[in-house]
């Protein structure tokens, strides 16, 4: 016996497949994007909120995305990877550890002068070998991220601290 709420719930309950089939190129991609492991695209329900394994057309990166993430029509989601065109997560690079690192994050965030990769493109744990402008002399030197960003030891401006301490003896050049 229907109940009042029986169109809702058909219209909820559309199998993925037949909403790609309604949606044109994204439908398409995203058919063919589809690639879980437990369920058909017949079978699962294209507003559920079964995580489905995904795998990107365009850079082969495989994910988990709900259903109703992928097809919702405001602020879908994509791949990943794509999005940030790094393997990096949003919330995990060198700008979001900056601002949560207070002074020493800003000054840091303002050296980083790296012509190739934008501060969102790297993490602060990453090796790699990033270009810095010192504040302090305006000396330009590449230094991994991971080396500046430690918190035992960062390493700094080469000039301003040079190997063996500020300020010591030369050892070389008298
Ligand atoms: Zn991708
Ligand atoms: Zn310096």
């Amino acid at each position: 016996m229907p109940n009042q709420h029986g169109d809702t719930k058909r219209v909820y309950a559309k199998p993925f497949f037949e909403w790609c089939m309604q949606n044109g190129e994204r439908g398409k991609t995203l058919l063919r994007e589809f690639r879980d492991p437990e369920k058909l695209p017949t079978e699962v329900a294209f507003r559920s909120h079964h995580r489905a394994k995904w795998k990107c057309l365009k850079c082969k990166h495989a994910w988990r995305a709900k259903m109703h993430n992928r097809t919702c029509s405001v602020k879908p989601s994509g791949c990943p990877k794509c999005a940030n065109q790094m393997p990096l997560c949003r919330t995990n690079n060198f700008v979001t550890w900056c601002n949560a690192n207070g002074d020493r994050g800003k000054k840091l965030l303002k050296e980083y002068v790296d012509p190739d990769r934008e501060p969102t493109q790297v993490t602060r744990g990453s090796t790699y070998k990033a270009l810095w402008n010192c504040e302090t002399c305006e000396h330009e030197w590449r230094a991994p991220m991971n080396n500046r960003t430690r918190s035992v030891k960062p390493s700094g401006c080469p000039q301003c601290n040079p190997p063996g301490g500020p300020k010591k003896k030369r050892q070389r050049d008298d």
